[in-house]
């Protein structure tokens, strides 16, 4: 991989992490469950909709964790690297996921 390809993946995962952490702290204000709950139904709601946030927000931080990784890996020049087999990870596979850590065998593999 070239620098220049090295750079541009680089900036993706940058943008990626500004993102992602912009809608983590986004998710982790303070819900506000109002001061006037007097339905049961509108209590029901609420508390599912917390759930849900709580579990988008744990994606996003292990999302975040891998971008976080990928980018060490450019700082550390093994970037592209297939963590399984040591070969190097399909520019494909790149495009589409930057924080990718298996090449696209190894990545079909894990997924049976
Ligand atoms: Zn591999």
């Amino acid at each position: 991989m070239n620098q220049d390809q090295l750079k541009e993946y680089k900036a993706e995962l940058e943008k990626e992490r500004a993102m992602i952490a912009a809608e983590i702290a986004q998710d982790e204000k303070p819900v506000d469950f109002g001061s006037d709950i007097d339905h049961d139904e509108e209590a029901t709601d609420k508390s599912e909709e917390v759930g849900n946030q709580l579990a988008a927000a744990g994606e996003l931080k292990d999302r975040l964790n891998e971008i976080e990784i990928a980018l060490g890996k450019i700082a550390s020049g093994k970037y592209g690297v297939c963590e399984k087999c040591g070969g190097p990870i399909e520019p494909e596979i790149l495009d589409i996921d930057p924080e990718s850590r298996f090449c696209k065998a190894c990545k079909l593999q894990s997924d049976r």
